[in-house]
């Protein structure tokens, strides 16, 4: 199945993060304000919601 997965040097940090909000699973979170944030895996189910609403193009899906 594929998971969500953005690029470190690509995400700008939102202040409210527009592929966390299209998640329907609550996957995307932040860790901190100085990294990018992160998808977690184990609820990642690979729909692909989240792709297309960073503006910045740093959510991708790729085989898990
Ligand atoms: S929308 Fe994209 S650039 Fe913005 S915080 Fe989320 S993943 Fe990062
Ligand atoms: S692929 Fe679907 S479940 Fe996974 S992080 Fe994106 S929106 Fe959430």
């Amino acid at each position: 199945m594929p998971k969500a997965f953005i690029d470190p040097d690509k995400c700008v940090r939102c202040v409210k993060c527009h592929a966390a909000r299209a998640c329907p699973k609550n996957a995307i979170f932040r860790i901190s304000d100085e990294e990018a944030n992160v998808v977690d895996m184990a609820h990642c189910h690979g729909c692909g919601d989240c792709v297309s609403k960073c503006p910045v193009h740093a959510v991708i899906l790729r085989d898990g």
